[in-house]
């Protein structure tokens, strides 16, 4: 039986795992299928504080998991399967084994959300991506787009222009959503083009096993166009990892998890952080910070029990 088990292993999981390892609670960290999380999909942080000339996302989770081992938290390369929340002690379960515990910390983060295209589906990994800095490498000297106008999306495109020989910004509306400064910087450079008020209809070409174009329709014309390519990246923003936890725990409308009075859940025992509960931020920082909070949380509940 544990004191505290951490599901996540991104920003949020891994500064809780420090705080709890810390407050000698001997946390257990499940790493999760995207283990290290949006961090690791990503290259030069520069707004992470104490990193004046920036740090590789990489490299920052490595160093924040190595800081927990030191004070004692143990990892699992493991996913949860399946929660039970309706009495404590909580039982999760990882690949088939149940694994109580006093409290949980659910760190989860949230996942790259694609366009529902079937051929979308059939060709991811095969020219369509959703990590620029996983496979931006393979598109050298071909034209390749990104889809969406947010500051993934810009990040992406930008970090696409080492590689690529020409990156298209395709956009269902006229004006980013991206900060100021990524507008500056995408409209600065050369190598990038714009698709405004356009949507994805189809990416061909299924039934090659890669990708040769994308099919291209003008929102407010209907107007459809196909666009030779190499390589689609998907950058329209993230879903909340939470399935696991449906019709147990308070969720909003979009599938977060609610949290009040800090990383509180509806369940007493059950904290919340990062992604999984913040669909407003979502920076590497404020991650961290909620993380912090939640192991600060569980250990004044134990400490509430006498534990
Ligand atoms: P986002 O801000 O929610 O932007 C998603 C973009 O994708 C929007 O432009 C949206 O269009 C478009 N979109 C959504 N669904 C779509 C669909 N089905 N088809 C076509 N387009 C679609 O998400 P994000 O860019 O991932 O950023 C999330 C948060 O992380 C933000 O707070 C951002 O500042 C932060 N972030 C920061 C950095 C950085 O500081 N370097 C890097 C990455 C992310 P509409 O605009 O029309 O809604």
């Amino acid at each position: 039986m544990r004191n505290v088990v951490i599901i996540g292993s991104g920003c949020a999981g891994l500064t809780a795992a420090i705080y709890a390892a810390r407050a000698n609670l001997k946390p257990l960290v499940i790493r999760g299928l995207e283990a290290g999380g949006q961090l690791t999909l990503t290259t030069l942080v520069e707004n992470f504080p104490g990193f004046p000339a920036g740090v590789q996302g990489p490299e920052l989770i490595d160093l924040m998991q190595k800081q927990a081992q030191v004070f004692g938290a143990e990892f699992m390369e493991s996913n949860v399967t399946r929660a039970d929340l309706s009495k404590r002690p909580f039982t999760i379960e990882v690949e088939s084994e149940p694994i109580e515990t006093s409290t949980l910390i659910i760190a989860s983060g949230a996942s790259a959300k694609l366009l529902g295209l079937e051929s979308e589906r059939k060709l991811l990994g095969h020219g369509v991506s959703t990590c620029a800095t996983c496979d931006g490498y393979f598109f050298r000297g071909k034209d390749v787009v990104v889809v969406g106008g947010g500051d993934t999306a810009a990040e992406d495109a930008l970090f696409l222009t080492r590689y690529a020989n020409e990156v298209t910004i395709v956009h269902r509306r006229d004006q980013l959503r991206a900060s100021k400064i990524m507008q500056d910087r995408l409209f600065r450079n050369e190598r990038i083009r714009f698709a405004w008020n356009s949507t994805v209809t189809d990416i061909l070409d299924s039934s090659r096993g890669e990708v040769t174009g994308i099919k291209l329709q003008d929102v407010k014309s209907s107007d459809e166009n196909v666009k030779p390519v190499s390589g689609v990246f998907i950058g329209i923003g993230h879903s909340p990892n939470t399935a696991i936890f449906r019709g147990q725990i308070d969720l909003n409308e979009s599938g977060y998890i609610i949290t009040h009075d800090g990383s509180k859940t509806n369940i007493p025992g059950v904290f919340a952080a990062g992604d999984v509960q913040d669909h407003i931020y979502r920076q590497a920082v404020t991650a961290a910070g909620s993380g912090c909070m939640a192991a600060i949380d569980a250990e004044r509940f134990l400490e509430a029990e006498g534990k």
